[in-house]
């Protein structure tokens, strides 16, 4: 960080020359990104171990894995994402051609979190470089072992004049920001995501802010024991395999009818006992709270005299270790931090309703969530949800399956975020689509030039009506004149 300016200006320079446009150059950055993924899996592992707690399952399913089909995704539809996309013109246009060519938009800011250390990291570098942009990413400083890890071996796979790893916490964050960039990409907290989005508005710089939120799951009274077994499985699955529910699209609390909800939770005992077995804590599959912060943050929720009474299932924390137990709540109230923030932890609250229904009065009276699972087979309940409430995304009977999507944009609405990653959606996000046209010499229009006269201003309606006869009929002069009232 010594030389910040330098070290960015030389970045640019580099860029400037064009260096990382051709589709060679993005290419081998994404082979060098998968071959760091595929050549340091026991490292990555264990990084993710000590940051986190993740089973190398775990980790392999949520970070290596994704990141890897990403990557293969990318260099697979790269040539047709570069391609010049032809615009179709009018035929009024006549001698014209047009095209959308995606250009790099230049240097890039990545800041990202530590919940995801590599996946979400090397996610969003897949886009930027697909692009053909230059880089900088800063990891986060709460994941320290994979933060070390992305800066010491990125180094030996990518280009070092295109692609940067700065480590460190706010201070170095809030020094890059004071840097002109041509795009920021931040995954975080909305708190931090609105000091990112001032810094850019110096700059008129454009951001994509992947931020939080809570993520409800409606869960309609299903019928059937075999679809009761598979929502409650992907519920407890999606809550707490992930980084212990330390996700940004992780269910945050759940929505069931009151007559529904003990055998709800009875039928999740049994399941989360399947998962983790007796003693969950010793049993290597589920991951540890990030720090003593959160930790304390999360204690804190349970500590509330209000919500003790609501915990019907686990409870258990262990200081030392950074454990939580899978814990189920019923009813906490409404009021409480732990229904008002982000949970980001193992807790599951569920609200009961009187009729499923309700759900929708319930989300729609709280911000946009980055996504909303129904675990439902009514399908006029699925088409209220579609078309009464808004969130970044929907997933019916089951939940964070569309991360792994490469068709479906990746993002937030409203206070969830703003812009979409993956696929295409990434190649986009940070390219600049040119708008370009290509006329001939060989044949104008007369009346597109002063002085003007009623007889141009009725071209210029026929032309925009694209009503050819009337262009014909007009230039013969036997057009219907139209009344023109001028001032
Ligand atoms: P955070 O906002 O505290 O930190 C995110 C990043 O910002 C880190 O790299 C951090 O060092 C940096 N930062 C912190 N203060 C800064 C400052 N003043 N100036 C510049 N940079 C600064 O978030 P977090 O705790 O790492 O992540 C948790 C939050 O992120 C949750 O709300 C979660 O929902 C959200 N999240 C969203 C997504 C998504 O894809 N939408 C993914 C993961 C996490």
């Amino acid at each position: 960080m010594e030389d910040l300016e330098g070290e960015l200006g030389a970045m640019r320079e580099y860029h400037d020359g064009g260096n990382t446009r051709d589709a060679s150059w993005r290419r081998a950055q994404l082979r060098g990104l998968l071959l760091l993924l595929l050549e340091n899996q026991a490292e990555i592992f264990s990084a993710l171990q000590q940051d986190l707690g993740k089973h190398p399952a775990e980790a392999y399913r949520d970070e290596i894995g994704s990141a890897v089909k990403s990557i293969n995704y990318a260099l697979h539809h790269l040539k047709g994402w570069m391609s010049n996309k032809k615009a179709k013109l009018p035929a009024v246009a006549l001698l014209t051609t047009a095209a959308i060519i995606p250009e790099p938009l230049g240097l890039v800011l990545i800041i990202s979190s530590w919940n995801f250390p590599i996946g979400l990291s090397i996610e969003s570098l897949i886009g930027v470089i697909s692009a053909g942009n230059s880089v900088v990413l800063k990891p986060s400083e709460l994941a320290p072992t994979c933060s070390s890890f992305l800066a010491r071996k990125m180094p030996l796979y990518l280009d070092t004049k295109a692609v940067r790893v700065i480590e460190g916490g706010p201070a170095i964050g809030e020094q890059l920001l004071l840097q002109r960039w041509d795009k920021i990409f931040f995954t975080g907290s909305t708190r931090v995501g609105r000091i990112v989005m001032t810094a850019a508005a110096k700059h008129l710089t454009p951001v994509t802010l992947e931020l939080g939120g809570k993520c409800p799951a409606i869960v309609d009274t299903l019928s059937s024991s075999w679809d009761k077994k598979a929502a409650v499985e992907r519920i407890l699955g999606a809550k707490f395999s992930a980084c212990a529910g330390q996700a940004c699209i992780g269910i945050d609390y759940i929505l069931v009818e009151q007559k529904f909800c003990s055998a709800l939770v009875e039928l999740m005992r049994v399941n989360l006992k399947t998962m983790f077995g007796e003693n969950p804590k010793q049993s290597r599959s589920i991951a540890r709270i990030v720090n003593r912060h959160h930790f304390q943050r999360l204690k804190s929720l349970l500590d509330d005299p209000k919500i003790r009474g609501s915990v019907v299932h686990g409870g258990f924390m262990d200081e030392d270790d950074l454990f939580i137990e899978p814990t189920i709540l019923v009813d906490p109230p409404l009021e409480s931090a732990i229904m008002e923030d982000e949970i980001f932890g193992p807790l599951l609250p569920i609200i009961t309703l009187n009729k499923i229904e309700d759900s929708i009065r319930f989300l729609k009276s709280r911000p946009k969530p980055l996504s909303i699972y129904a675990f439902t087979k009514d399908e006029s309940l699925q088409r209220r949800i579609l078309s009464e409430t808004s969130s970044g995304s929907v997933v019916f009977n089951d939940a964070l399956i569309q991360y792994l999507a490469d068709a479906l944009p990746f993002g937030g609405v409203g206070g969830s975020g703003i812009g979409k990653y993956h696929g295409k959606f990434s190649f986009d996000e940070f390219s600049h689509q040119k708008a370009v046209a290509w006329r001939s010499f060989l044949v104008d229009f007369w009346f597109r030039f002063p002085p003007w006269n009623g007889y141009k201003l009725q071209l210029f309606q026929n032309f925009y009506e694209y009503d050819y006869i009337g262009i014909v009929l007009t230039v013969l002069g036997i057009g219907k004149q139209r009344a023109i009232h001028l001032s």
